[in-house]
């Protein structure tokens, strides 16, 4: 099956225009855009960038733009795409460094801005800090995040505004603050209690959306929204009495 691979291309060497160039490739059956880029990178064109590490979407590191829609890379297979053109384009919202490598430095920015580390109270007791099963279904489907960066990149506040903090940061900090075991205190919530944080969401769901992992950003934003209020409200309570 042979196809034409449009693929963006830019050098900051000769820092010329980002421009796309084609690679007609013959697939075989069952192979992945992952597969089908290393194959180019290896009879074409050595100099083809793009990141990957897993190949079987645990890592997260090759997600890309594939014919208009943020997927990984690894878990695309060629044959359930239509048409005989693919055209292939690094992940929005954030800076290109070479052909599909994007900078991810305001991602992990974010991701470190919400302190995504249990921040439990006291000394730890003999066991640990031992939590029940049923305490922690709330937060299972975002522990499954695999911090792509596809929900940060399809999300239409972060393509305007480079200071908010993202879906997934915000997922991540739900994580934590739905964990029975964690006490983190209001200087840590409040870092995202701002109109660039929790409060930036236009809630459009795109991040949603394209998760290849199935978790709900958006979900769990409302949920920071929830526990800032009643923080706040705490707080408020607490100053009155
Ligand atoms: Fe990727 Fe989903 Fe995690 Fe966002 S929430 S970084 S889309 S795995």
């Amino acid at each position: 099956m042979s196809k034409t691979f449009k693929i963006l291309r830019y050098d900051p060497v000769t820092e010329g225009e980002a421009h796309f160039e084609s690679f007609i490739h013959e697939s075989k059956p069952a192979d992945s855009i992952l597969e089908t880029l290393k194959d180019i990178r290896d009879s074409q064109d050595p100099s083809l960038a793009f990141r990957y590490s897993c190949r079987e979407a645990v890592c997260g590191s090759c997600a890309i733009v594939i014919n208009g829609e943020i997927a990984l890379a690894c878990r695309t297979q060629v044959d359930a795409l239509e048409g005989d053109v693919i055209v292939i384009e690094p992940l929005p919202n954030l800076e290109i460094q070479k052909d599909l490598i994007v900078d991810m430095d305001p991602f992990w920015e974010a991701y470190r801005l919400v302190e995504p580390y249990l921040q439990p109270e006291g000394d730890v007791p003999p066991k640990g800090h031992l939590v029940e099963e049923k305490d922690m279904e709330p937060v299972f489907q975002y522990i499954t995040c695999i911090l792509c960066a596809s929900c940060y990149s399809a999300c239409p506040v972060a393509t305007r505004d480079g200071r908010y903090v993202g879906p997934a940061a915000l997922a991540k900090l739900y994580r934590f603050i739905k964990d029975p075991r964690d006490k983190r205190k209001w200087a840590s919530l409040a870092k995202v209690d701002t109109p660039t944080g929790a409060w930036g969401c236009d809630t459009v769901f795109r991040c949603n959306d394209v998760c290849p992992k199935s978790v709900r950003p958006a979900d769990g934003i409302e949920g920071v929204r929830r526990r800032l209020v009643a923080q706040r409200l705490k707080r408020i309570v607490g100053k009155n009495r």
